[in-house]
C-alpha cells in the first residue's frame, strides 16, 4: 500500500502514459470459441509453399541471424529494381514506422496523418513524445488539401497508408505527387505500402519511383499481407540513403529472425504466389462488393477498396454491431471499429469465395429480417 514512506516507483514519461495499446483483430468469439478470422487482413491462400519449405530449413535457432538480411534485401531489390543498399529491414513494417517517427520527431514536434488512418501512427507519434495531428477525411478517403492544410512549422513526419487501412481508399500517383510537392523538404513523408501489392502494377508502382528520387520519402512494405507471412514479422522500407542509414542505426541489430529471412527470401522469389493472391483477392473483392451494393436500400454502403478488405458502413436499420454479432453466430470474426471512431462500420478481410458468399448471404438475411 502506498504511504509517505513508499519509495517512488519509476515514472513513465507523460507521452507514454497517453498511449492506448494497439488492439489486434480477434480470432475467438464470446465464449472463446474459435471463429474463422477475417479481422486481420491475412492471406486466405496462406503462404507460398516454397516459403514454408525454406522456413523449415532455416539456420539453427542457436545461431544469430544475419544482422543485415543480406540475401533477402538483394532479392527484394531484384524484384523491385532497388539498390539493396537503399533497403532497410524491420521486424514487421511496424518497427520501421516507429523508427521513422523516432528518428525524425520528438517532444514539441507534430506527426500528421489522416483521420481513419492506421492506428499504429498514433502510437508511433506518442512513443517519441511528438504530438499526433489528425487531418479531416473526405467521406472516409484521404484529402490531400486537408492534409496539407494541417501542416505547421512543427510538422516533422506525415504518415499515409496507400491503400489505406481501415478504409481501403487509394490515392492515385498524381495525388501522391501533389502531396509530396506540397510538403516542405524537411518533412518526412512515410508512404505505408502494406497493401501496395494488391494494386495492379500497371496502375501504381507503390511510390517506389518517388522514394528513389526524393530526399524526404520513406516507403514501407510488409510480408504480413500478400506474402502471407504475418507470423514471421518481416517489413522493409526504402528511401533516400540518409533515411535508410538513420533507420539502420536505431533498428534492432538482429531484427529479422533466421526463419523470417529464409521464408522471406523464398517468398519474394515466388512472385507467382503473389500474382495468384492478388488475382484471387481482386476478383473476390469485386464479387463481394457487388453483393453488398445490392443492399444499398438497406443502408449498406461498402466503401471503394483497393486492398484485401472492405470497410462497410451500415447506415440503415441494421447496425454494424448487429452484423458483427450476427456474423459471429455464423462462425466469422470480422473487425468492428468503435475504438477508431467507426462504430457504424465493419472491416471484413477478403477470404475464400465460399466464405465471402456465406457472409454476403448472412448480411442480406439480417437486412431483410430487420424491423
Ligand atoms: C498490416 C499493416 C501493416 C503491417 O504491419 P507489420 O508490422 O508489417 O505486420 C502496416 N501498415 C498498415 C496500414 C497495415 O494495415
Amino acid at each position: 500500500m502506498a504511504n509517505a514512506t513508499t519509495p517512488p516507483a519509476p515514472r513513465p514519461k507523460d507521452w507514454i502514459l497517453g498511449i492506448h495499446a494497439y488492439v489486434p483483430g480477434k480470432s475467438t468469439g464470446k465464449d472463446g470459441q474459435k471463429l474463422t478470422k477475417l479481422s486481420a487482413n491475412e492471406n486466405p491462400l496462406g503462404t507460398s509453399a516454397a516459403a514454408l519449405e525454406a522456413r523449415g530449413m532455416a539456420a539453427h535457432p542457436a545461431t544469430y541471424p544475419d544482422p543485415d538480411s543480406t540475401e533477402l534485401r538483394k532479392a527484394i531489390g531484384e524484384v523491385h529494381g532497388i539498390d539493396p543498399a537503399r533497403i532497410v529491414m524491420g521486424t514487421g513494417s511496424d518497427e520501421l514506422l516507429n523508427l521513422a517517427a523516432q528518428a525524425y520527431a520528438g517532444p514539441g514536434d507534430e506527426v500528421l496523418y489522416v483521420r481513419y488512418g492506421f492506428s499504429v501512427y498514433d502510437i508511433a507519434a506518442r512513443r517519441c513524445g511528438a504530438v499526433p495531428v489528425v487531418a479531416p477525411d473526405a467521406d472516409y478517403g484521404t484529402d490531400v488539401d486537408a492534409l496539407l492544410a494541417c501542416v505547421t512549422d512543427k510538422t516533422r513526419v506525415v504518415f499515409l497508408a496507400n491503400p489505406n487501412n481501415p478504409t481501403g481508399s487509394w490515392l492515385p500517383r498524381a495525388e501522391i505527387e501533389r502531396l509530396h510537392a506540397g510538403l516542405r523538404s524537411d518533412v518526412l513523408l512515410v508512404l505505408d505500402g502494406a497493401y501496395a501489392e494488391y494494386l495492379d502494377p500497371a496502375d501504381d508502382d507503390g511510390a517506389l519511383e518517388l522514394a528513389a528520387r526524393a530526399s524526404n520519402v520513406l516507403v514501407t512494405h510488409t510480408f504480413s499481407k500478400i506474402y502471407g507471412l504475418a507470423g514471421e514479422r518481416i517489413g522493409w522500407g526504402t528511401g533516400h540513403a540518409d533515411i535508410v542509414d538513420m533507420l539502420n542505426r536505431i533498428r534492432g541489430p538482429f531484427n529479422v529472425s533466421n526463419t523470417a529471412q529464409a521464408a522471406g527470401l523464398a517468398a519474394v522469389q515466388d512472385q507467382a504466389f503473389v500474382i495468384a493472391s492478388r488475382e484471387h483477392n481482386n476478383a473476390e473483392r469485386a464479387r463481394f462488393v457487388e453483393k453488398l451494393e445490392a443492399l444499398g436500400n438497406h443502408g449498406v454502403r461498402p466503401l471503394p477498396s483497393k486492398a484485401n478488405f472492405v470497410l462497410i458502413l451500415f447506415e440503415g436499420k441494421v447496425s454494424a454491431e448487429d452484423v458483427y454479432l450476427g456474423l459471429m453466430d455464423h462462425g466469422y470474426i470480422t473487425r468492428w471499429l468503435p475504438g477508431q471512431g467507426l462504430p457504424q462500420a465493419l472491416r471484413i478481410t477478403i477470404g475464400t469465395r465460399v466464405q465471402m458468399d456465406e457472409i454476403a448471404d448472412a448480411i442480406r438475411a439480417m437486412c431483410e429480417s430487420a424491423k
